[in-house]
């Protein structure tokens, strides 16, 4: 197979990916990146960002992605396309394979290869997957237009999935769980004072209906043993915003994960056991889970191997 030596390897193209970039550019140590299955990360299936500091009026996901990027590249980051397939960190120079055809040995590593929205784990999601179902409103959010559509979950993604399929559809359920929502007081007001919305506490999605797609939903209401109540919804099209799982699985072999999957980090750092190995961004991070923090993150890796490079 195909080997190329690299100074500093970052994997993965969110914020912080791109951050590490920047500060490895600057920083001259040549940095090399791959930007993964989804170039951009997660932003790239967001609209409109509202929190990243330095963008009063706000920043499409896509658009804030392009910036970084273009602000790596002018610092000389080589960004590739490119999904890392296999991990060997049993000892430096790192080895990383990249689409199962070339090898990366890395005398530093950043790994930001993000998450990945979950799914419930229903047969027929797999049945009805690109045929109604999707975890990504805003990717596929434009094929139900004046159509009916659900989202599951009760967090600040769903809120954020429920009202932007709002301005599409003719009518969005928000499935939630629990008897109320998880989402922070400004997304849940965005919620409840749509009139398109309606959310649907203590409910469960147990199945999908439909000849040649989504038609339908099986849905259990329960409020607790006793009080359980079967019910079929139509709708055209389901949605899955309940959170996402950390891309870690082949580094586990090698770094401490917790139960999840998160890469457990020095507190504080992004340092891993392993020298020279670094973990950034939502990889590594279950609580905050922020481009901002990702982005900030991202600084500190690429800071920690121009040390770890000079000691
Ligand atoms: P969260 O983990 O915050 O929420 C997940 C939601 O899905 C919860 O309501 C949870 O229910 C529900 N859920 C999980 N598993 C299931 C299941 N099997 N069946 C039914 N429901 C389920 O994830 P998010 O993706 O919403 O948010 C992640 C982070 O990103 C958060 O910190 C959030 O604040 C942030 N974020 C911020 C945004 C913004 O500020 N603009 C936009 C999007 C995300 P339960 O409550 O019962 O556990």
């Amino acid at each position: 197979m195909e080997t190329e030596q690299v100074k500093c390897l970052i994997i993965g193209s969110g914020p912080a990916g791109y951050t590490a970039a920047i500060y490895a550019g600057r920083a001259n140590l040549s940095p090399v990146l791959y930007a993964g299955l989804q170039p951009g990360g997660q932003l790239t299936t967001t609209t409109e960002v509202e929190n990243f500091p330095g963008y009063p009026a706000g920043i499409g996901g896509p658009e804030l992605m392009e910036d970084l990027r273009k602000q790596a590249e002018r610092f000389g980051a080589d960004i590739r396309y490119g999904e890392a397939t296999a991990a060997d960190l049993s000892s430096s120079p790192y080895k990383i394979t990249i689409d199962n055809e070339k090898v990366i040995e890395a005398r530093t590593v950043i790994i930001a290869t993000g998450a990945t929205a979950k799914y419930l784990g229903l047969d027929d999601e797999k049945k009805y997957a690109g045929m109604g179902v999707s975890a990504c409103a805003t990717c596929d959010g434009f094929f139900y237009r004046k159509k009916v559509v659900a989202v599951v979950g009760g967090g600040d993604t769903a809120c954020e999935e429920a009202s932007y399929l709002a301005g599409l559809a003719s009518k969005v359920y928000l499935i939630v769980r629990k008897p109320y929502l998880r989402a922070s007081k400004v997304m849940q007001q965005r919620v409840f004072n749509n009139p398109k919305i309606e959310v649907l506490f203590e409910h469960n999605a147990v199945g999908l209906y439909g000849e040649n797609g989504v038609e339908g939903v099986h849905l259990v209401k329960r409020r607790g043993e006793a009080d359980e109540q079967s019910y079929d919804l139509p709708i055209d099209g389901f949605f899955l915003a309940i959170g996402h799982k950390p891309n870690s699985d082949i580094f586990k072999p090698w770094l401490e994960t917790d139960e999840v999957g998160y890469i457990l980090t020095e507190p504080g750092t992004p340092r891993t056991k392993l020298p020279g190995v670094f973990a950034a961004g939502d990889v590594a991070d279950p609580h905050y889970r922020q481009a901002i923090t990702a982005a900030a993150s991202g600084c500190k890796a690429a800071i920690e191997v121009e040390r770890y490079l000079l000691s």
